[in-house]
């Protein structure tokens, strides 16, 4: 299948294929699902789930080290593999193709072996203030470590990294800049040539980050001019724990391992001393990702076509895509995009009037609606924003426009509803003639004789409903609970006995619900207790782990963790 067509392309994926979406044509069900999370990482089509299974029963051996035919057929498929990534970025040797984990560590390899090496106090390193945080914190870690100065590019009214400050930034000081090609929450093609151009001009060094650029355009490294290109197999319909570092040659020779181990060394010796492998195995200690650099090969196989299509059938869907849902989301009222004008990619990131993005992320996923909501690893934007997250809509050209008609229609839903939009009178009564602290039978009473997902949701909502507001003078540095991706606090009491009593407020209705279920287990405790309460099995009897298993992202752990930390053993 090399000619892009959407019917046949969203077959190809198992796991969007197997939730029937058709039936919202009908409107007859909910449908189980609509992926609207690509950002994050897209879904495998069929042939690169196969071809992992397929390497694991035919071929499965170690590489470059066995005199043996299977290793050798292993090792043949693993650099066969390399030689397609280097076409398919247009660099000019497999050398300069490093596998790593993913994005992230290829940025760190960068930055620990090269620029760690390099800079001196003084130096400036050059960012977008719309970079991933894995583009910013290994920066922040080198300067810390060399005495360079971190400088922040700023970003335009439509999202774009604004050239015109560039040449106040840039400047001989520059010895890094690292941007991305384009941003995870602004969906903007970065002007990165005229970027490149300008590092060039100081003979500073550059990093594009592609992770969200590999999937929707087609790259080529030689013409970019670029010193170093990363990105993430997952994100391109490719396994997860596999990614890229290209780097120049001359770049990539000068720099010493970044881990030591097998594979990337020439000799070992107690007295001779040790030699390095060449590049690019230098770089690649231990065993590696054998079978996920095989299946992104494979993921390449699979998507290279679409991109070098003339025709561009496939950008042109996904344009298509694009300019729907942002008309769509554009004629709602309370709809306020964190940048003006249509993204460039199907990236749209919005906050809603009134509404936390928790709220309206949790609702829609009540209706099999999946859209990540928070600050999306881009805190330095949301506050160079004003704002504390966003929702963020991010589309595949396996999604379709009757899933995006669906997603308006509940978003508008979810608006009108009463338990979002007003209080509502009869929980107003509730929260007079009720106690608002629940007990732990209580709280499992109700959530184990409710069923399904939409239902808990709404049950959350109502305890969150009936959870007092904290004074604001209490909305403080010591309250605040860190780590949770909504504003929260959490105040703590214990009396003379030892027994512990918690408040606590959150911005996001869904998180004073959760403040409430979890306050039943641990309100009135002692420390011990507090301690030894195992909150992974209480979310399981009340039928939440699958929807909200304790983490960060929902903020449960960070509250437990907050709570942990205040009962003192
Ligand atoms: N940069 C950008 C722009 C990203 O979107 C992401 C993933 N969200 C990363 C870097 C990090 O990628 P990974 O987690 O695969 O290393």
């Amino acid at each position: 299948m090399n000619i892009f067509t959407p019917h046949l392309f969203r077959q190809q994926f198992p796991l969007i294929e197997s939730h029937d979406n058709s039936l919202i044509e009908n409107d007859a069900l909910t449908p189980s699902l609509v992926y609207f999370d690509n950002a994050a990482t897209t879904q495998k089509p069929q042939r690169v789930i196969d071809c992992q299974q397929h390497y694991y029963q035919n071929i499965n051996a170690n590489v470059h080290r066995a005199s043996h035919q299977l290793s050798s057929k292993a090792t043949f498929a693993f650099e066969k593999a390399r030689s397609l990534v280097q076409g398919f970025i247009g660099a000019n040797s497999v050398k300069e193709i490093i596998w790593t984990k993913g994005a992230t560590e290829s940025i760190n390899i960068i930055v620990q072996s090269l620029a760690r090496n390099t800079l001196v106090p003084g130096d400036e390193i050059a960012l977008c203030v719309s970079e991933h945080h894995a583009n910013i914190v290994p920066w922040q870690i080198v300067a810390e470590q060399t005495g360079a100065v971190i400088k922040v590019i700023p970003i335009t009214e439509q999202g774009y990294l604004d050239l015109d400050q560039v040449d106040n930034i840039i400047c001989e000081r520059t010895k890094f800049v690292a941007c991305a090609h384009i941003s995870n929450v602004l969906g903007r093609i970065n002007p990165i040539e005229q970027l490149i151009a300008k590092a060039k001009s100081v003979g500073a060094i550059t990093v594009i980050d592609g992770s969200q650029a590999v999937v929707h355009l087609s790259v080529d490294v030689k013409s970019l001019d670029c010193d170093f290109y990363v990105f993430s197999a997952h994100k391109m319909y490719g396994p997860t724990g596999i990614g890229v570092l290209y780097g120049k040659r001359e770049l990539l020779e000068s720099m010493p391992p970044y881990q030591a181990g097998g594979e990337m060394i020439k000799t070992v010796s107690f007295t001779q001393g040790t030699t390095f492998n060449s590049l690019p195995f230098k770089f690649e200690a231990g065993t590696p990702n054998i079978v996920g650099v095989i299946a992104f090969a494979e993921s390449i196989n699979f998507l290279a076509p679409f991109l070098a299509d003339v025709l561009n059938a496939y950008s042109l869907f996904e344009q298509k895509l694009v300019h729907h849902c942002y008309q769509a989301l554009a004629n709602i009222e309370q709809v306020n995009f964190i940048v003006e004008g249509i993204p460039d990619i199907g990236v749209i990131a919005f906050t809603l009037t009134d509404h936390h993005n928790h709220d309206i992320a949790m609702a829609l996923d009540t209706q099999g609606i999946a859209v990540r909501s928070g600050h999306h690893c881009a805190m330095p934007l949301m506050t160079y924003l004003h704002t504390d997250g966003c929702l963020r809509v991010s589309l595949s050209a396996y999604n379709t426009i009757t899933e995006i008609d669906y997603f308006i229609h509940s978003l508008k839903n979810i608006l009108l509803e009463e338990s979002l939009n007003q209080p509502d009178k009869r929980v107003s009564e509730e929260v007079i003639s009720e106690p608002s602290v629940k007990e732990l039978e209580e709280i499992i009473a109700i959530f184990t004789s409710t069923k399904g997902w939409d239902s808990r949701h709404r049950e959350i909502m109502l305890l969150g409903k009936k959870l007092p507001r904290l004074d604001k003078a209490l909305r403080n540095e010591d309250t605040v609970i860190s780590g949770c991706e909504s504003l929260a606090w959490l105040k703590a009491e214990s009396s003379t006995q030892g027994i512990y009593s918690f408040t606590g407020d959150s911005d996001a209705k869904i998180i004073r619900g959760l403040l409430v279920i979890v306050f039943a287990a641990f309100n009135n405790k002692t420390a011990q207790h507090i301690h030894q309460f195992n909150i992974n099995d209480y979310f399981e009897t009340l039928g939440l782990m699958q929807h909200l298993s304790p983490s960060r992202g929902n903020g449960v752990l960070a509250i437990v963790e907050k709570i942990k930390a205040l009962a003192q053993q």
